[in-house]
């Protein structure tokens, strides 16, 4: 059995007892609503974009220390990307998390992000780090609908 103790590194502790940029965006122009069933996972994802870079991101909701910090992590790596490179940083993000073999430069890319590699390891969790991340995604596609991971 890998070790619990592993997956919650200092710095997804940290995140989920002071996340950052957590506040609804009054200038979002797109915002999607995720929810996780399995965990009970609940957040609204705000983006404020402006050409094709988004200029601000925030996020408000309730969830387990993973996808609090994962959520959390997003909007700092995010705010001032393109939506391609959001959208790309998601698909690394989620080999990542699921034991997918990774390219190389991919965990470069990710930089802070890959202290949730430990994820794979506990498939049940998988769904609780990309929540913010579906949610985000649904965001940028418009989807007005909540966003569900079952
Ligand atoms: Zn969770």
């Amino acid at each position: 059995m890998p070790d619990l103790r592993d997956l919650y590194q200092d710095v997804i502790l940290e995140h989920s007892k002071a996340p950052r940029n957590f506040r609804e965006l009054s200038a979002a122009n797109h915002k999607a609503e995720g929810y996780n069933p399995l965990c009970g996972d609940h957040f609204t994802v705000y983006v404020d974009i402006d050409g094709d870079s988004i200029r601000d991101i925030g996020f408000q909701g309730s969830g387990c220390a993973i996808s609090k910090a994962s959520a959390s992590m997003m909007t700092q790596i995010l705010k001032g990307k393109s939506t391609a490179e959001a959208e790309q940083l998601f698909a690394r993000f989620h080999k990542l998390v699921t034991g997918a073999p990774t390219a190389n430069g991919d965990q470069t890319e990710l930089g802070k992000l890959a202290v949730f590699s430990g994820v794979s390891e506990f498939p049940v969790r998988v769904k609780c780090a990309t929540l913010a991340w579906h949610t985000l995604h649904a965001a940028l596609e418009g989807k007005q609908q909540t966003v569900s991971t079952e």
